[in-house]
């Protein structure tokens, strides 16, 4: 990553020359890069609506495609969009302002799902989960309109760690915001890019980058009690033992169905003692052990199952 300021497109012009940026820069595009491959997100042609809210995260989500489109790793085309949801002292002037200067193609729609919220919602309830399911739906009508495959969100390994969190405390499953899913209609796919990239690096990519970041408290809601507690939780797990929240992100991407107890993942009544010695049994080190193979997984049933993220709890920021 040796170009010259020059040669970058305006979105990524004027960053910092410091050794620790140049680190970041790279850590935060090949992560993302390994989601969009891991997940299969891109498929060649598509045309993505990348949602920018103005926070850290989707300054860092647009950066970092903007760089893959341009140094040619992701063929797509990009279309950001800002759905201005009438919060009150909202600048309506910085996203189209900013995207204008920088020469990314965007679309700026103005809603003011806000009043909806604010009569819908009881007096001291949080307004996200309703904010969030207006918004989504904005969101997908927008894409249907620009001929989108794909609505972009800016959600990174924090937040789904954190939805993870709120899924097994409060509502009974082991569940989180996917890196993709496709959306109750079918016609549509959501992806998360970021979600391999930690919270904290793209705080310090949007600041070290000096993006006009637009507060996310206008909207008056409190993030919810709940979500507030797990990220206390997960910041002190992180204090006491740098790296904890990086563990525990690998094990959501290691997963063993036949050593948790939901019978519709895993075939336990089919299970023989002596059929596969030792196949379900765990070895000594937590290793399932040389030569394991997991017996067939059940088919999914339609049991809960959901193709639409399982956490309206979520604040989401797009
Ligand atoms: S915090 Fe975000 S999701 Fe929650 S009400 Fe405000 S704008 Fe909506």
């Amino acid at each position: 990553m040796s170009d010259t300021d020059a040669e970058l497109p305006p979105l990524l012009r004027g960053a910092p020359g410091t050794t620790e940026f140049r680190k970041l820069r790279k850590r935060v595009i090949r992560e993302t890069r390994e989601a969009i491959e891991t997940y299969g997100m891109a498929a060649k042609g598509d045309r993505w609506l990348v949602c920018l809210s103005g926070g850290k995260d989707s300054y860092t989500l647009l950066a970092a495609l903007v760089e893959l489109q341009w140094r040619g790793l992701l063929p797509v085309e990009l279309l950001a969009c800002n759905l201005d949801q009438g919060q009150p002292g909202f600048p309506a002037t910085v996203l189209p302002a900013f995207l204008e200067r920088c020469q990314v193609p965007h679309r700026i729609e103005f809603r003011d799902t806000y009043s909806i919220v604010k009569e819908k919602v009881p007096a001291g309830r949080t307004y996200c989960a309703l904010c969030s399911r207006l918004r989504r739906g904005n969101l997908y009508r927008i894409a249907r309109e620009e001929g989108c495959q794909a609505v972009v969100l800016g959600h990174h390994r924090d937040d789904i760690l954190e939805t993870f969190f709120l899924n097994l405390f409060h509502g009974g499953r082991l569940a989180t915001m996917p890196p993709k899913l496709i959306n109750e209609d079918g016609d549509l796919s959501v992806l998360r890019p970021l979600a391999h990239v930690a919270e904290q690096d793209c705080e310090r990519f949007a600041r070290a980058m000096n993006y006009p970041i637009i507060p996310c408290d206008l909207c008056g809601s409190q993030e919810g009690l709940q979500r507030q507690q797990v990220k206390a939780m997960l910041d002190e797990w992180e204090r006491r033992s740098p790296g904890r929240r990086a563990v525990m992100f690998r094990a959501l991407c290691n997963v063993r169905p036949s050593h948790l107890a939901d019978p519709t993942l895993f075939d336990f009544a089919g299970l023989m003692a002596g059929a596969e010695a030792g196949a379900a049994e765990g070895l000594p080190g937590g290793a399932l052990g040389e030569g394991y193979q997991a017996p067939p997984r059940l088919p999914s049933r339609a049991r809960g199952q959901t193709l639409e993220d399982p956490a309206d709890q979520a604040a989401e920021q797009v």
